[in-house]
């Protein structure tokens, strides 16, 4: 025994910090049915268009893989300033915006701190919360919309970092600009709202939250965004963060040395150059996220109601005879695979993302059958 060291009963293996523990490990969404037959994935909000070819192309451009890829990501931060029209040097890319969440998390709050969000947030801010020992806090939500005024009400002097997807995911509720200026000013200056912008793609450009403008001229902002959604480039794992100098010089002393792979750096920068499909899935996901909505509308009072939503996805709610779980077995036979959420304390909801038109007409189609079926059972 080591002088000085007071005797206790010595692990025989290596032990587990408690707030790691008490992690649970983020749950993907699934690729394939129970029976092994193949299905048509709508529950991780891929893109259903698939890649810009021009993005596609850029591939086979990469340096060779034998050499490192620039750490700083410097030709993508670059091309990212010149589109959004911010200074390159208070970006920085992320092992998907996903790491960026993660040690936003860790260089701003530990233990004894408060990690603030709105129920039915992204289930990556809890994780992120446990990794740096804080302590995960929800605000109550409204309908399952944010409430400012809750999510204000819920902030103690502990809170060090408030997560806040616009538009939300699993809800795709959405704050206008007037309602994230008016959430930002009510945060004292101390704490770092991290404004999640993993789906602003999807909105009209004329509805933009000023979430960009916000971190431009506040010392406490830090935007996020991903090539995973609206570029279709989920496999790629690449996102950026914008922020004041000094919130993006501690996010570079935690991000991995060379995060963003060459092939991810190469094919990102000829993404961003094809706009137009940006344009194409934007107005693609308008037009069928409309269209599904209203035929779901159509079934009446057979108790599905759709959260109303900014995003490439839509959180349907069966308050009627059709349980969530009888819908998602339809859904599952008629050849899809679509997100249920009973751990986030949805088993009532359904969480789907828009495909191509046919596949939501199939989808609208399954649930108008079941629904009928669950009214006649319940007569
Ligand atoms: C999909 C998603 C992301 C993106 O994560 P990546 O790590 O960039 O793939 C971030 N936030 C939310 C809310 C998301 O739904």
């Amino acid at each position: 025994m080591r002088r000085g060291v007071t005797q206790e009963a010595t692990p025989d293996r290596p032990q587990m910090k408690p707030n790691i523990a008490a992690i649970h490990a983020y749950v993907p969404g699934k690729s394939g049915g129970a029976d092994g037959k193949p299905r048509i994935k709508l529950s991780a909000n891929e893109n259903p268009l698939g890649t810009s070819p021009a993005a596609l192309a850029a591939r086979a451009t990469a340096p060779a893989p034998s050499v490192y890829p620039d750490p700083d990501s410097t030709a993508l931060r670059t091309k990212l300033g010149e589109l959004h029209g911010i200074d390159p040097a208070r970006i920085v890319c992320g092992t998907g915006s996903g790491e960026l969440l993660t040690i936003a998390a860790s260089a701003f709050a530990g233990p004894g701190d408060e990690v603030l969000y709105v129920r039915y947030g992204f289930t990556l801010y809890e994780i992120a919360a446990r990794r740096c020992g804080a302590e995960p806090v929800e605000a109550p939500d409204a309908d399952y919309g944010t409430d400012i005024d809750a999510l204000l009400a819920t902030v103690t002097p502990r809170t060090r970092v408030v997560f806040l997807a616009n538009p939300n995911n699993p809800t795709g509720t959405y704050l206008t600009r007037e309602e994230l200026a008016r959430l930002h000013a009510g945060l004292p200056p101390h704490v770092l709202l991290v404004l999640d912008q993993a789906y602003a793609e999807y909105v009209a450009p004329e509805n933009d939250d000023g979430g960009i403008e916000l971190a431009t001229r506040a010392a406490n902002v830090l935007v996020t965004r991903t090539f995973a959604k609206v570029y279709g480039l989920a496999g790629e794992r690449v996102g950026w963060g914008y922020g004041a100098p000094e919130i993006i010089g501690a996010l570079n002393r935690l991000r991995g040395p060379f995060n963003v792979n060459s092939v991810a750096q190469a094919v990102t920068l000829a993404a961003l150059d094809d706009q137009a499909f940006v344009i194409a899935t934007r107005e693609h996901n308008t037009a069928v996220r409309a269209a599904f909505c209203d035929e779901l509308t159509a079934l009446g009072n057979a108790g599905l109601r759709v959260v109303p939503s900014e995003a490439n996805f839509v959180l349907v709610l069966f308050e009627g005879a059709l349980t969530a779980t009888d819908a998602m077995a339809a859904i599952d036979e008629a050849g899809f695979i679509v997100r249920h959420l009973p751990g986030q304390g949805l088993p009532q909801a359904l969480r789907i993302t828009i495909g191509t038109a046919d596949q939501m007409q199939a989808i609208a189609a399954a649930l108008r059958a079941a629904a009928h079926t669950a009214a006649e059972g319940s007569q």
